[in-house]
């Protein structure tokens, strides 16, 4: 029997094309989403398992792994990959939505993790692969609360190599740029209050400045992460981060070889704000 990857978030864009792309290779997958009833492309597909999971409900996580398991026999290979970003300024935005924005890209990715890692354990084998982003690193104005998610996503897996290693699990990050998917649409929660007037000129031109960015047309495919993403899973390696897209080794390279004031000034001469 073939390799078998659970994703998190397959319903569109990263997750959708790396079932795709691990299905053609030969691999099971188990496709999990919210509204799984709503998926009839993956459905039709061999060795796919359209299951629900929802990130922040464990009874779900759980009910996916198990049958994942009873299905395929194993699973080898982990993609965290759910999660959605604010967009805002920080003091427009409600508790509850800071505490979702947490549950579903941090905690959410925390109960995966804890829900399959006995079954690891147990193989003595298995990979986590977990969706950061060139934002884990970097930052952009108005994405505070999403970067918080995704430097602690950085940390976390960082760390938990340490005492994974030795069991023979790995753990491994993926760092995209800027990718053509529902991100900035659908999975782009907008959060600014009018009335805390002295943030809106400086709101509004990150806006039109982020509209920009985000309908330019040389943004990445998912298709490009999802080979990023089956090379971390299959190149046998250790290798802790893996960056998709050029405009991200960009980034992360002007972040690495410049000082904290240089790299600001430049973010703030790249994106048009004093
Ligand atoms: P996307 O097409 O909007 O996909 C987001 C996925 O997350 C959807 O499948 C969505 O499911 C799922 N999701 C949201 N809340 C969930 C929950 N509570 N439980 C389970 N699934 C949930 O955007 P994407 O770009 O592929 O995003 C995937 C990952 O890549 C995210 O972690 C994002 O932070 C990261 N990323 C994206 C970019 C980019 O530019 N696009 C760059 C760097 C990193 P539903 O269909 O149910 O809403």
């Amino acid at each position: 029997m073939g390799k078998t990857i659970l994703i998190t978030g397959a319903s569109s864009g990263i997750g959708k094309a790396t079932t795709k792309k691990f299905q053609a290779k030969g691999w099971n997958v188990i496709a999990t989403m919210r509204s799984p009833e709503k998926e009839n492309e993956l459905t039709s597909l061999d060795n796919v398992l359209v299951t629900k999971l929802d990130v922040q409900d464990l009874t779900s996580i759980t009910n996916a792994i198990e049958e994942g398991i009873d299905t395929f026999g194993k699973i080898d290979v982990v993609l965290n990959n759910a999660g959605y970003g604010i967009l805002g300024t920080f003091e427009s935005v409600a508790r509850e939505n800071i505490t979702r924005q947490f549950d579903v890209n941090v905690l959410g990715l925390f109960d995966v993790t804890r829900a399959v890692l006995p079954h690891f354990r147990k193989n003595k084998d298995g990979m986590f692969i977990n969706i950061s982003s060139v934002g884990g690193k970097t930052t952009f104005p108005m994405m505070q609360l999403y970067h918080a998610t995704k430097f602690a996503v950085e940390g976390f897996s960082e760390s938990l190599q340490y005492e994974l290693g030795p069991i023979g699990v790995k753990v491994k990050i993926v760092e995209p740029g800027s990718i053509k998917t529902d991100f900035s649409g659908r999975s782009m929660d907008f959060q600014h209050n009018n009335e805390l007037t002295e943030y809106n000129e400086f709101a509004s031109g990150v806006m039109t400045t982020f509209e920009q960015l985000m309908s330019a047309d040389n943004r990445n495919s998912p298709e490009l992460v999802a080979d990023v993403i089956y090379n971390a899973a299959t190149d046998g390696t250790s290798t802790l981060r893996y960056i998709a897209g050029q405009d991200a080794e960009h980034l992360l390279e002007a972040r690495r070889t410049m000082n904290d004031a240089e790299f600001l000034s430049m973010m703030k001469t790249n994106l048009n704000i004093k």
